[in-house]
């Protein structure tokens, strides 16, 4: 198992920016959906990246652990269950460090349970957050911390997290400039989505400020 490969778009081993505490952050190569202004649009053919093993990110987790204190891993993309026994093996390396697993998925959570797959069942079982749903660019969320678009809900699905006051607070962005080149990752205010990768919009944003969401889109399911 340790031989798995897998296709990974990026890796930032420490980042506060991408869910709860200080965490390993993997994005995949590869998303099936399309969700307009989405904010990685490399990542979304399955062509590139990096090949990985699950040894050497397993390695490059337990470093990160050890050194700079991460409490846990998220999984983005692309699209985590596009890859789902990579995102698997790599949410169990992390429980089997002690560390927390948080996933971000296009899909809802029933049209996950819908498919009836055993390695996403496996990989929803060893999730602690779950954020569900596309991106829905015209609905930004402006209220929960790290979260994109107002439809997507967090699925708080062990007792080791809860919409606590970290949740509350403005978003993240952290911009890193090393010798390959300048990576940012988080999420940045609606209008500046996409600017620093001089990607170009094919539609306009919103005029209109964004409505307060009636509700937080939490539960404990
Ligand atoms: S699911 Fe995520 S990575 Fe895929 S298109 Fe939507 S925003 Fe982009």
């Amino acid at each position: 198992m340790q031989d798995l490969t897998m296709q990974i778009a990026q890796i930032v081993p420490c980042t506060e920016a991408e869910g709860p505490g200080k965490r390993f952050a993997v994005w995949f190569q590869g998303c099936p959906l399309r969700c307009p202004g989405c904010c990685n649009p490399e990542f979304l053919p399955f062509k590139g990246g990096h090949t990985r093993t699950l040894a050497s990110v397993t390695e490059e987790l337990r470093r990160a652990r050890d050194e700079s204190g991460v409490e846990g891993i998220t999984l983005m993309g692309g699209e985590p269950t596009a890859h789902a026994v990579a995102a698997l093996a790599l949410a169990r390396a992390s429980r089997e460090l002690g560390l927390s697993v948080m996933v971000f998925s296009g899909y809802t959570i029933e049209e996950l349970r819908a498919r009836d797959d055993a390695t996403i069942t496996e990989l929803i079982a060893t999730t602690d957050i779950l954020v569900d749903g596309p991106y829905v660019r015209e609905q930004p969320d402006t209220e929960r911390r790290w979260i994109g678009s107002r439809n997507q809900r967090i699925h708080f699905l062990t007792p080791r997290y809860s919409y606590d006051a970290q949740w509350r607070q403005k978003n993240t962005l952290e911009i890193r400039v090393d010798k390959d080149g300048v990576s940012v990752n988080g999420f940045p205010a609606a209008d500046a989505v996409g600017l620093w990768k001089g990607w170009k919009r094919k539609k306009p944003l919103p005029t209109v400020a964004p409505r307060r969401a009636e509700q937080q889109g939490t539960d404990t399911t």
